[in-house]
């Protein structure tokens, strides 16, 4: 089986301004699809062939992981967006934010703050804990909360620098800015 890279679900411009088209073009078009294509390479003729994406990532071997990793976490991510997105979220979400975290007002600063203090090239998580309640969570290079049986991601950004350098240079706060105004709570909420 050959892993395919999956479908932006919007055009390339359609984040605009917040996210631009050439940094959809790099960072979909070319490291998504980078990783697709390394992890597509390496499985070639192996007994990883015939596996899923997420079962290749369960497998947690060394050659696989990080390109299979990466390759579900940024389609995590492209969902985690919307330009219909933003405001504040609605429902069962809600309720559970404001039991997690106070109100939306804490938990986005909660938020940013992890986001900002997320030292590697990774990614920062509101994650649903087996629990009950909903944490923030920061991963390093490809990790994802997927392979934490007591973790259920429901939303992502992505912090590493080429998911911000060509709009927003190294101001990675003003990217966290942005990323609230085209949040898909709808997404999050679904994965609740
Ligand atoms: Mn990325």
């Amino acid at each position: 089986m050959t892993i395919k890279l999956p479908e932006l679900p919007y055009a390339r411009d359609a984040l605009a301004p917040h996210i631009s088209e050439e940094t959809l073009d790099y960072h979909y078009g070319k490291h998504h699809q980078g990783y697709v294509n390394k992890l597509n390479k390496t499985i070639e003729g192996s007994d990883l062939a015939d596996l899923s994406l997420e079962q290749i990532i369960q497998r947690k071997e060394p050659a696989t992981f990080n390109n299979a990793a990466q390759i579900w976490n940024h389609t995590f991510y492209w969902n985690s967006m919307s330009p219909q997105g933003g405001g504040d979220p609605k429902g069962k979400l809600a309720d559970a934010i404001n039991q997690s975290f106070g109100d939306i007002e804490k938990f986005r600063e909660s938020f940013n703050k992890a986001a900002a203090l997320n030292f590697a090239s990774g990614w920062t998580w509101l994650v649903k804990h087996s629990d009950g309640n909903l944490k923030i969570i920061n991963t390093d290079d490809a990790e994802t909360p997927l392979t934490d049986a007591e973790l259920t991601p429901l939303l992502t950004v992505d912090v590493w620098e080429h998911a911000y350098y060509i709009d927003y240079r190294n101001a990675r706060a003003d990217y966290l800015n942005s990323f609230w105004q085209i949040v898909n709570w709808e997404f999050a909420e679904s994965n609740l």
